[in-house]
């Protein structure tokens, strides 16, 4: 942080108002702060005009209010956004904004590259260099926000399915989405925010306890132990037993559908006997399975599924909801991680 100064969207209201009072201010300075930032945008303490002037000085030498550098940008003709974002210390990561028929969404990293290496992903090409602050990932969605609104639109939901892992950065995600979630904050309802996780299980516990209204989805990938293990390490560490008895544990703890996400990937868990295993393994489990169609990479074998309506058909007649999702962004390098790759190639 630059001359060892404190990152403002690092402070959820209550971190806020306590930072506030350590400096012998009165809490209520802490929502007038929060009032200027996320409802004004005013991201200069200079222009906080009901501050005392004596306090916008120390205000200014203690805090940064600086947003993420727009290092490039993509548009795609259906309107979906890739933006490559540089944070202060020069750490690259890719924020999309995709715009669904109920709101606009923006997809969010959590980490500066990515050390879970499962086969199919891009992000996985550049190894983790560190987490993100949730700071830095709340500028990530006042980017997004603040382009919005030039536009009289706004960011209405919020998924963590960008470059990361977030349960490998847990508590900085938990208070990235109070300051998002919060009223004051950016006000995104807890229903419209998603966590996407490839399956560490005692972080899926304790999420299911955290007592709020937001979503789960579960990287899956695979019907059986075998394949899941060929695709994702993380399978090496947790066996698929032990992730099913953590999910029931999530429903049971959150009251929540769960989403599995899954993404077809032609001949290696795309078969009509990979569906009747999936089904027979969800069974019971109130859930929701997301189908993902591969979003391939150059520098990775697989190919897409031809099978995917057969699939969610032979789900759901089982009982399983199921859809294929939507594609953003196809004219567009918007799969994980391929933006930055190409930037830093070219560089
Ligand atoms: N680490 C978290 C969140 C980031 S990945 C997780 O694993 O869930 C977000 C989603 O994108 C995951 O479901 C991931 O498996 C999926 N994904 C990664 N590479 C993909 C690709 N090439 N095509 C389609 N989806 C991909």
């Amino acid at each position: 942080m630059d001359g060892g100064k404190r990152l403002f969207f690092d402070y959820p209201l209550p971190k806020l108002e306590k930072a506030v009072v350590e400096e012998g201010e009165k809490p209520y300075r802490a929502r007038q702060l929060f009032e200027w930032v996320y409802k004004k945008r005013v991201y200069d303490p200079e222009m906080m005009t009901d501050v005392s002037k004596s306090y916008r000085e120390r205000l200014g030498a203690a805090f940064s209010f600086a947003l993420p550098e727009v290092a490039a940008r993509q548009e795609a003709s259906d309107g979906t956004v890739k933006f490559l974002l540089k944070m202060e210390d020069g750490s690259l990561v890719e924020t999309v904004l995709m715009r669904y028929d109920y709101g606009n969404v923006a997809c969010v990293s959590s980490e500066v590259g990515c050390s879970m290496g499962c086969a199919f992903c891009a992000s996985g090409l550049l190894k983790r260099t560190r987490v993100l602050t949730s700071g830095e990932m709340v500028g990530e969605c006042l980017v997004v926000d603040d382009m919005l609104k030039e536009s009289g639109e706004r960011l209405s939901h919020v998924v963590v399915m960008g470059t990361g892992e977030p349960f490998d950065n847990y508590d900085n995600v938990m208070d990235f989405i109070r300051t998002i979630n919060d009223d004051r904050g950016l006000g995104i309802g807890a229903r419209h925010i998603t966590v996407s996780t490839c399956g560490i299980l005692d972080k899926i516990r304790r999420y299911g306890k955290e007592g709020l209204q937001i979503n789960l989805a579960i990287s899956l990938h695979a019907s059986n132990e075998k394949t899941r293990r060929e695709l994702m390490p993380i399978a090496r560490g947790y066996s698929m037993d032990e992730l099913m008895d953590a999910c029931r544990d999530y429903v049971s703890s959150s009251g929540r559908r769960l989403t599995f996400e899954y993404i077809l990937i032609d001949g290696v868990n795309d078969s009509d006997e990979n569906a009747y295993e999936l089904a027979s393994l969800l069974k019971g489990i109130f859930c929701y399975v997301n189908l993902i169609p591969l979003n391939p990479v150059k520098e990775k074998p697989f190919r897409r599924s031809k099978n995917a309506r057969r699939f969610m058909g032979i789900l759901n007649a089982r009982g399983i909801n199921c859809t294929v999702r939507k594609e953003f962004g196809t004219d567009i390098d918007a799969a994980c991680g391929q933006l930055r790759a190409k930037y830093q190639k070219d560089k």
